[in-house]
């Protein structure tokens, strides 16, 4: 018409006009429809693209996914779910995710675990969640599963996305990571019992005099030895707790003399830099819900940096309160020390971090210690926090949950001390008071007189299993006193040592007393003394299995120094023969051993009527075999569990504790 074109749409028609045939044909402009018809394949080829790349990245992605529609269908997965899991799309894509009953069933090992995650999720409009599933076919594997609801981008519900991860290897070599240090320190917790042990022997002056700078030497080689072992203590507990390894033994227990006895074993440290440790706690605290022995590890591990972190002369204070809201106790370790920095505190709890200032060069640490403190308080259900000034001090606090269901405030009555029960007869109050100190550190009871007319009192109304007397008293001579004691048929028969600072002329043995010693008396002797006056088989036969020579001749050595007599045997096997052949008082089984290892050389000591009632002691230098044969050996009997290292009191001490058979093992006194 005007030269322009367009595109345009014909219609013709016959029509008869006067009686002569006729063709009409009308044009319509199409040019609008054209374009909008253009439009619209645009945007599908955009669309088709952008869902192939979506696919594609979807194919590419290494974990298998799987997106179920809000109506409970498949929806889409992608080529990885495919091959982890051995389907075809068209099994799966647009079935009811209940009709595939069957494929899930051979997929997976707990159908009841898939159940509540992956079907139960489906109603749940909002959660998120990971959790692990183990794969049965067509391939083993550890599978991490994520799950998230999916939306569309204009908000609308896409229904559920299910991310499957396999995580098969990573969690292969977590497993050998932690077995491998627990290995590794098994292996160096040995000979480094050896080395400490007969260190400690020399030290002592057992093998003859040593001039001052040997001593010095000496000491640095102890410390070192020491601080190796806790730096193995605190690695291993590490990768224990990382791996999920540490359980919780819970128990009801009273916290007051948990902190007490956590402040008295430590007191000797505190007391040597001239600071003062200042106890604060409720007289009546609730009973929290705990690990006797993590607990005491949390306090341990936080009172050791208050004092360390704190110079000479300054102010330590542990105090415990029950705050609302109720259910839980707070415990607060103040120091006066160094302090830390915003910037510290915030690396605080990070592995292996350690503040580095002019104040702290000097003292000895992992960094690894408020990890593990933090990890163990969190495992009981509670936090740790921290509040700091440099150069003024520290407050860590921790939370434990209240023992549930004891309603009012209650008091625990504190365990009672296994070994017996002891009167020091003592008129200067600080030898009185180290004394006690050794004497409870082994796990005895002590009461304390300091006059004589005191003794002869407490002696009648408590009736100790010994009592160790001074010679010199304010009222009289430790002689009287004796003499007084055997004239009086209530305490007759007591068990009486002498301490004194006199040679013994023989007068105290004349009396009946069982033992002399001269003061200053160290911690070993008196502990060693102690020890076999209390096991009423003086002279026990112990029979010592251990595979580690040095070791088990160290031990050996202890033993007969402690008054017993002592055989060998460097395995299972061999302990079975000579148990079997002499029968001993008491079998002390090491748990890893060749040819045949403890926990068999105990099934079989019990098997044999000959040997199946004896007392038998285990132990090990690496927790983690404990935490696989703990319950084994509990039901074999086996009464008590002794970890290496272990120093030559802790040794006797427990050995006493069995053969006495005034402390039934497990009953205490
Ligand atoms: P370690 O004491 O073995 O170095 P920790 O994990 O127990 O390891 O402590 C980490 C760091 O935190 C310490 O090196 C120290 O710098 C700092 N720290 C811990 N407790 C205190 C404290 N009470 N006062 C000052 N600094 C502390």
């Amino acid at each position: 018409q005007d030269g322009s074109t367009f595109p345009f749409e014909a219609q013709g028609r016959a029509i008869q006009l006067g009686g002569r045939p006729l063709r009409v044909t009308a044009m319509r402009d199409i040019t609008a429809r054209k374009q909008a018809e253009a439009q619209l394949a645009g945007a599908y080829q955009q669309a088709e693209r952008a869902r192939g790349e979506t696919r594609a990245i979807l194919d590419a992605a290494n974990d298998a996914m799987l997106l179920v529609a809000p109506d409970g269908r498949v929806a889409t997965i992608n080529r990885r779910f495919c091959a982890m899991f051995g389907v075809e799309p068209h099994d799966i894509v647009g079935h009811a995710l209940d009709e595939l009953g069957a494929f899930t069933e051979r997929i997976f090992d707990d159908m009841e675990r898939v159940a509540a995650q992956i079907f139960e999720p489906l109603s749940d409009l909002d959660g998120q969640f990971t959790d692990i599933l183990v794969q049965q076919w067509p391939q083993p594997r550890q599978l991490e599963l994520f799950s998230t609801p999916a939306a569309g981008a204009g908000g609308e519900r896409l229904g559920r996305l299910y991310v499957f991860r396999d995580v098969t290897r990573e969690r292969e070599v977590d497993r050998m990571k932690t077995e491998f240090v627990a290995l590794v320190s098994h292996e160096l917790r040995t000979p480094l019992t050896s080395i400490k042990g007969y260190v400690d022997l020399i030290l002592e002056g057992e093998v003859g005099d040593i001039n001052a700078q040997q001593e010095r030497f000496l000491t640095i080689v102890s410390n070192n030895a020491t601080r190796l072992v806790s730096l193995i203590n605190d690695l291993l507990d590490i990768s224990r707790i990382e791996s999920g390894k540490v359980g919780l033994t819970r128990e009801r227990l009273d916290l007051a003399a948990l902190m007490q006895g956590v402040a008295s074993s430590l007191a000797p440290q505190i007391e040597a830099r001239g600071q003062t440790l200042t106890l604060d706690v409720p007289a009546w605290l609730p009973a929290i819900w705990g690990d006797a022995d993590r607990v005491t590890q949390i306090l341990t591990n936080l009172l050791s940096n208050a004092y360390k972190y704190t110079p000479n002369g300054g102010m330590l204070r542990i105090a415990a309160s029950a705050p609302p809201p109720a259910g839980q106790v707070r415990v607060e370790i103040t120091d006066s020390g160094v302090g830390m920095t915003p910037d510290e505190l915030e690396k605080l709890f990070t592995k292996f971090y350690r503040a580095r200032n002019r104040d702290t060069q000097d003292v000895g640490g992992t960094g690894l210690g408020l990890t593990i403190t933090r990890s163990l308080v969190e495992m009981h259900g509670g936090d740790v926090s921290v509040t700091s000034v440099p150069g003024v001090g520290s407050t860590f606090a921790f939370t434990l949950p209240v023992l549930a269901g004891t309603g009012a405030l209650t008091r625990v009555v504190a365990p009672l001390a296994r070994g017996g029960r002891i009167l020091v007869v003592e008129d200067e109050s600080d030898i009185a008071g180290l004394l006690r100190r050794y004497l409870e550190r082994a796990g005895y009871q002590t009461s304390v007189a300091h006059t004589a007319a005191d003794a002869l009192r407490i002696a009648r109304a408590e009736q100790p299993d010994l009592i160790t007397l001074d010679v010199m008293l304010p009222d009289g001579d430790g002689f009287g006193v004796l003499e007084a004691l055997r004239a009086d048929p209530v305490t007759r028969e007591l068990l009486v040592m002498m301490l004194s600072v006199m040679p013994d002329e023989g007068q105290g043995k004349l009396l009946g007393a069982v033992d002399y010693l001269n003061k200053p008396v160290s911690e070993r002797l008196l502990l060693e003394r102690v020890g076999r006056l209390l096991s009423d088989e003086q002279s026990s036969l112990v029979l010592v299995a251990d595979d580690d020579k040095d070791v088990r001749e160290l031990i050996a050595d202890h033993l007969r120094r402690a008054g017993h007599r002592v055989m060998e045997a460097a395995n299972g096997a061999e302990a079975l023969r000579l148990a079997t052949s002499s029968l001993p008082n008491l079998v002390l089984l090491d748990v890893k051993m060749p040819v045949m290892d403890g926990v068999s050389a105990l099934r079989a000591l019990r098997d044999a009527p000959a040997t199946r009632a004896l007392p038998i002691m285990m132990m090990t230098a690496s927790p983690g075999v404990l935490d696989d044969c703990r319950s084994a050996i509990e039901q074999l009997g086996a009464t008590l569990l002794i970890q290496k290292p272990f120093t030559a009191a802790e040794l006797v001490a427990a050995i006493g504790r069995e053969l006495s058979p005034r402390t039934p093992a497990g009953v205490g006194a």
